[in-house]
């Protein structure tokens, strides 16, 4: 098996592994009712292109090689890296659902009884799904031989991650004031102690 393939098979392992750890928590956070939402057209847009990058555009590659002028041979030691963030992302992404439980929602969702988490891996950092998003989306941009389909990730996550952080910490300070804020001032936002 070449480095290639391997690495696309990993990549369907990964998206298959952030489904599996995510359905049980999405299930389980449904119940509790959405007491408030910032969810809009922009917030709309932006999942749709963080999807694209993420989902659609590495699936078609996957699937049919497209596009063809964007492939390369990457290096095994590509590869064996883009494997080691992939399994990082999986278990960083599995630690935050459990921290976060019905808190959880894949937009800006404010929950009935919502409470400011700050334990576990939200001690120290206030978005480390982000940081497990971030992390999926460079283990994408290894595993994948296809410079478009590749960097479709980063670029989309991105996207999503600059434009929805603003609005998020803004609706979190708004909901829980100087408790919030406090804790904005003991923890970093993706990696403890740099950013
Ligand atoms: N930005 C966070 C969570 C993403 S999920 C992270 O990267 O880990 C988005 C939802 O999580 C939002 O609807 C928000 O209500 C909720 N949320 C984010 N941080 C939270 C926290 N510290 N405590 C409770 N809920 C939180």
């Amino acid at each position: 098996m070449t480095a290639a393939l391997i690495g696309q098979i990993a990549w369907v392992a990964m998206v298959v592994g952030w489904y599996v750890i995510r359905y049980p928590f999405e299930r389980r956070a449904k119940r509790r009712r959405v007491e408030r939402s910032r969810r809009g057209h922009a917030e709309t847009i932006r999942m749709l292109i963080s999807f694209s990058g993420l989902g659609i555009i590495p699936g078609l590659f996957v699937a049919t090689g497209f596009p063809k002028f964007a492939t390369y041979g990457p290096s095994p030691l590509q590869t064996g890296l883009g494997l080691a963030l992939m399994v990082l992302a999986l278990v960083l992404f599995r630690l935050t659902h459990k921290a976060l439980g019905k808190m959880w929602s894949v937009s800006l969702d404010i929950r009935e009884k919502h409470e400011l988490v700050t334990r576990g891996i939200y001690g120290k950092i206030r978005h480390p799904m982000y940081t497990a998003f971030w992390t999926m989306a460079l283990a994408q941009a290894l595993l994948l031989p296809n410079v478009v389909a590749g960097l479709a990730g980063l670029v989309g996550f991105g996207t999503l991650y600059f434009s929805r952080i603003g609005p998020e910490e803004a609706m979190m300070e708004e909901t829980f004031g100087e408790a919030y804020r406090d804790y904005r001032r003991r923890s970093a936002r993706l990696i403890p102690g740099i950013y």
